[in-house]
């Protein structure tokens, strides 16, 4: 928080002597009452107070356990037949299992992402955090149950098969702390400007950079209501994934940006009980309707 609030400084600086902001004091510009007392966010504060409470209690030690049953069986498995490479430079450096652990999260996390956005039965849950209007540091946390459950799963199933395998290669069982402890490069990651991908502050990395690491102006455009923006930047943290599956987009210069949904009505999204409730009672509909297309196409091509 306190470095994403440094980097506003630098922005709001910039954007000062470029004359692109005029008459407006840095506590205006980072937390304008337009944004912050914004029904959407008021919602958002409601709606984590909930929220992350029952995430810490229930969720952390269930993802920790999950991940730690699946190494600890990988490893066994795996470690009779692995070959041992634990001299070679790949496996004797004390930065490769975070390295491994890093990218795989990083992927991890991307692949929940690009699923929720094309299966629309996880679309409905997806689209909470989708719903907000405006922009928050509080807003990363605007995540439905369901959809913290599968990125939960995928995350830790990636993280053990990684670690599992860096182990048996290795020839080194690593203790609970070095697969589930703070993760150095992670780390260094929020301590820039992490928070400023859910606010107001455009702040890209160059055409260069946005290439490589997703910055927290292409995040904002993942939000976007836009046409061309829907489906791109799927990434956490590293861009190289989207690349991947063409569904990278840099922005050449600052963009005007208006985050939401570009269809439906935003009361269905303006209280914590319909955050909760509405995505299942969509969900619902969304199996019985693909149910419904199922049973149309047997039927004509028995017919
Ligand atoms: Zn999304
Ligand atoms: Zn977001």
């Amino acid at each position: 928080m306190l470095s994403s609030l440094l980097i506003a400084g630098l922005v709001y600086q910039y954007d000062c002597r470029t004359g692109r902001l005029r008459n407006s004091s840095f506590v205006k510009y980072v937390f304008p009452r337009s944004v912050y007392l914004h029904p959407s966010a008021v919602t958002d504060y409601k709606f984590v107070a909930v929220d992350l409470s029952i995430k810490l209690l229930v969720y952390v030690p269930l993802f920790s356990g999950i991940s730690w049953l699946l190494y600890k069986s990988l490893y066994s498995a795996l470690r009779p037949i692995g070959v041992d490479l634990s001299s070679s430079v790949l496996f004797s450096s004390a930065f490769m299992p975070g390295l491994v652990g890093f990218i795989l999260a990083d992927f991890g996390f991307f692949l929940s992402h690009y699923l929720m956005h094309k299966i629309p039965v996880l679309w409905v849950f997806h689209e909470v955090h989708h719903s907000a209007e405006v922009l928050t540091p509080i807003t990363v946390h605007r995540v439905h149950p369901v959809e913290e459950l599968l990125n939960g799963l995928i995350g830790s199933s990636i993280s053990a098969v990684g670690a599992a395998t860096y182990s048996a290669l290795s020839a080194k069982d690593l203790v609970f702390f070095e697969i589930f402890g703070v993760n150095a490069i992670s780390f260094i990651f929020f301590a820039f400007a992490f928070q400023l991908r859910h606010s107001h502050i455009w702040l890209s990395y160059g055409s260069v950079l946005n290439r490589i690491l997703i910055s927290p102006a292409q995040h904002q455009i993942h939000h976007s209501q836009d046409p061309q923006h829907w489906d791109k930047n799927f990434g956490f943290t590293l861009a190289v994934w989207d690349a991947c599956f063409r569904s990278l987009y840099v922005p050449r210069a600052q963009e005007a940006i208006r985050f939401g949904l570009p269809y439906g009505d935003p009361s269905d999204f303006s209280s914590v009980s319909k955050l909760y409730v509405l995505p299942f009672k969509k969900s619902l509909k969304v199996l019985r309707r693909t149910r419904e297309q199922q049973s149309t196409v047997k039927n004509a091509t028995s017919a």
